[in-house]
């Protein structure tokens, strides 16, 4: 039996801020323009995240779809959802959270908690135009 992928997704909304503390303050703004305001942006993201695995011979699944849900739901849209990020998920008190690095934090929080199925790809929307993917350190 092949390889079956499942992505399951997800909407939160957050707000963030661009500012590196390696640059000088004409330079973040500079480079971030207006998303260097401290007082911070919002966005409606979408979380897109696909597990990878062989269908179970018993239950016809590739991954348990209510365990998928509760561990999304768990370990990153509590913590993002109506989140100032900057201030209030402890990676970005020093990563930028640009949609990359969202990205990241959703894979670094997701991968550890999933067992049966392997995390595939993690997929951010900040825009319906611009998307990252993300497919683990590797
Ligand atoms: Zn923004």
């Amino acid at each position: 039996m092949g390889t079956v992928y499942l992505t399951r997704k997800a909407e939160f909304a957050a707000s963030h801020y661009y500012h590196s503390p390696e640059l000088s303050a004409e330079e973040n703004l500079r480079l971030f323009g207006k998303c260097n305001n401290p007082n911070g942006h919002g966005h409606n993201y979408t979380l897109e995240v696909t597990v990878k695995g062989a269908v179970d011979a018993t239950s016809g699944f590739v991954v348990d779809l209510k365990q998928l849900k509760e561990i999304m739901n768990r370990e990153v849209l509590e913590a993002m959802d109506h989140r100032f990020l900057n201030k209030e998920v402890p990676e970005f008190e020093t990563l930028i959270p640009t949609t990359e690095n969202i990205a990241i934090a959703a894979w670094r929080r997701l991968e550890p908690k999933l067992k049966a199925a392997q995390l595939h790809r993690v997929r951010v929307y900040e825009t319906p135009d611009l998307f990252v993917d993300f497919y683990g350190e590797a």
